[in-house]
């Protein structure tokens, strides 16, 4: 039989805290080669792991590997994990995917981070929840760098204008951009997207009022965060490399047609 070529890598499931921390120490040194290489410090660039579909007892184990902050892409998920390890005082949320209006108020509740603001509804509703809450919310603009349908996030000309309305609501601070690279192994169809998010970045730094918020571009995951890194990465949001593999198909997180990124 001759072997077909895997679609992806496959990660080895870490279950327990000595792989998990052995799997960040392999990351943090991979972070440190890419800003070697870049010429950066590498104290610029956040590791945000993110823990979709991992349990409780996994996630445990992380925080005890040290992580304190964990990136969700969905709402109920994450909130279920904040209210099951409430115990966690200082263990912080990022949610990294889409969100629809109604959800608003639970982010509003709980979430320490949102980076996948793409439209104004979103930014009014999370806005009056957040003042309900006496709380304020670190978001990113999520902006579609690989011009596919499916993705979510802004398109890049509608950047500017989004970022000059985004002052009205005093609850949001305003932190930079997110986006998702093209779903491909070549690097050369994947690092014209994260040039694009940078030159985007660069550009709001100049025009939009409070430019200067527009300093975080979170960009690159598991399989191209190291490309993402010398374009400039300041957080990147690494799940299966430090978790393993998930089983759940990514279409559940995105939208169809994303799927089956090598
Ligand atoms: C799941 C997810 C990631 C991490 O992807 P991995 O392949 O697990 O590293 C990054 N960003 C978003 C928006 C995600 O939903």
């Amino acid at each position: 039989m001759s072997a077909v070529p895997p679609i992806r890598p496959a990660y080895q499931t870490a279950s327990s805290q000595a792989e998990i921390q052995a799997n960040l120490a392999d990351i943090r040194h991979r972070i440190q080669a890419a800003c070697a290489r870049a010429d950066r410090d590498p104290s610029t660039v956040r590791l945000l792991p993110v823990s979709k579909t991992v349990d409780e007892s996994r996630i445990r184990m992380a925080y005890a590997a040290g992580c304190r902050l964990l990136g969700e892409n969905k709402v109920q998920e994450a909130y279920g994990k904040w209210e099951t390890m409430a115990d966690l005082t200082d263990l912080h949320w990022a949610i990294i995917g889409h969100l629809q209006t109604n959800k608003a108020k639970f982010v509003a509740r709980f979430a320490q981070e949102f980076q996948a603001l793409d439209n104004l509804r979103v930014a009014e509703a999370l806005d009056r929840r957040l003042q309900e809450e006496g709380r304020s919310l670190d978001v990113l603009v999520q902006v579609n760098t690989s011009g596919e349908d499916s993705k979510f996030g802004l398109a890049p000309d509608q950047v500017l204008d989004f970022a000059r309305a985004l002052p009205a609501y005093g609850a949001l601070r305003v932190r930079g951009l997110m986006t998702l690279a093209l779903f491909s192994s070549d690097e050369n169809h994947v690092r014209p997207c994260f040039v694009l998010l940078r030159s985007l970045r660069d550009q709001l730094r100049q025009e939009a009022p409070q430019g200067d918020a527009f300093a975080e571009l979170s960009m690159g995951m598991s399989g191209d965060f190291e490309w993402a890194i010398e374009e400039g990465a300041t957080t990147v949001r690494v799940g299966q490399a430090i978790f393993g593999s998930r089983t759940l198909p990514d279409s559940y997180y995105w939208p169809e047609g994303t799927a089956g990124k090598p």
